[in-house]
């Protein structure tokens, strides 16, 4: 794996602020000169969104990345027209000039440093291991995907990248301590490439904790499709302990807990997530497993 050149991208969601001023941060710092052997672009995602503090105008841009959406000029929408400008920038996807993309998110839910890997690639694997050797806090969310399809996620532009989702944060606003995790995240990823680069050996551990996706778990609604129920409050902020049977997850309205109704021990991801309300998705399931990363 040769990398070359590296796309950093904060603010793909306009109200997730930590990204956007990292990149305020890594201009003023001079970051090119700081790596000068990687060929190291700084980008915006939605700077509409952004100025408007919202995740989007017009369209989620980082679902608007699938090839045949990419080719389409007859799609309308602010999204659809700077996923084209960013791919031309980057891209295009399948042939991409940029050989890494780090993208930039936050979350509402307690979930540390994360670090989103879809699919199966060893490189990618390998930074995250390094990463997670000398941050606390960092967990590998692990989406398998079947390679031959496509997908319309931001990074799938390039052939390696991650997702960096810091939390908890609410929506526009920074914090200092999330910024500072993030930040560290972001430079050991772009050091690990340096040193790979640079022919240097690194001592990684053999194999990898991750949190392998198994679904997403709905809100209950009522019969009018409203959302009838709350996260029960020893769910809330448990993002990755442990989840067993018979444990509480939600609360309903009237006043009586749900427990959680599955045999097998499962990871809780992306409690209360925010964005995720208008989709209906209380939280996301995930199983622990150990990867071979060599
Ligand atoms: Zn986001």
């Amino acid at each position: 794996v040769r990398i070359n050149s590296v796309a950093i991208i904060g603010g793909t969601h306009g109200n997730e602020y930590t990204g956007v001023y990292l990149l305020k941060r890594m201009k003023i710092n001079k970051i090119h000169e700081k790596w000068e052997k990687l060929n190291i672009e700084l980008i915006l995602g939605n700077p509409k969104a952004y100025e408007k503090c919202v995740r989007f105008i017009d369209y989620d841009l980082n679902r608007s990345f699938l090839i045949k959406d990419l080719n389409n000029f007859d799609l309308s929408g602010y999204e659809a027209d700077r996923a084209k400008v960013i791919n031309h920038k980057l891209g295009p996807k399948e042939a991409s000039e940029t050989d890494f993309i780090i993208d930039i998110h936050s979350t509402t839910a307690n979930m540390g440093v994360s670090i989103i890997l879809h699919g199966d690639n060893q490189y990618n694997f390998k930074v995250a291991s390094y990463i997670k050797e000398h941050l606390k806090n960092v967990f590998i969310y692990y989406v398998p995907e079947d390679s031959n399809a496509d997908y319309p996620f931001l990074n799938s532009i390039s052939p390696y990248g991650l997702t960096l989702e810091v939390g908890p944060i609410a929506n526009g606003i920074v914090r200092h301590d999330i910024l500072e995790k993030a930040e560290i995240a972001l430079y050991k990823t772009i050091e690990f490439m340096y040193l790979m680069e640079s022919k240097q050996m690194l001592e990684l551990p053999r194999q990898l904790e991750v949190f392998e996706h198994v679904k997403t778990v709905d809100f209950p609604r009522n019969s009018q499709g409203e959302i009838s129920a709350i996260i029960h409050k020893n769910l809330q902020d448990c993002d990755y302990p442990p989840l067993e049977k018979g444990m509480p997850i939600f609360y309903t309205l009237e006043g009586n807990t749900i427990n959680f109704d599955e045999n097998e021990t499962m990871y809780p991801i992306f409690i209360n997530e925010a964005a995720y309300y208008d989709k209906n998705i209380a939280f996301s399931l995930t199983k622990k497993v150990l990867r071979n990363i060599y």
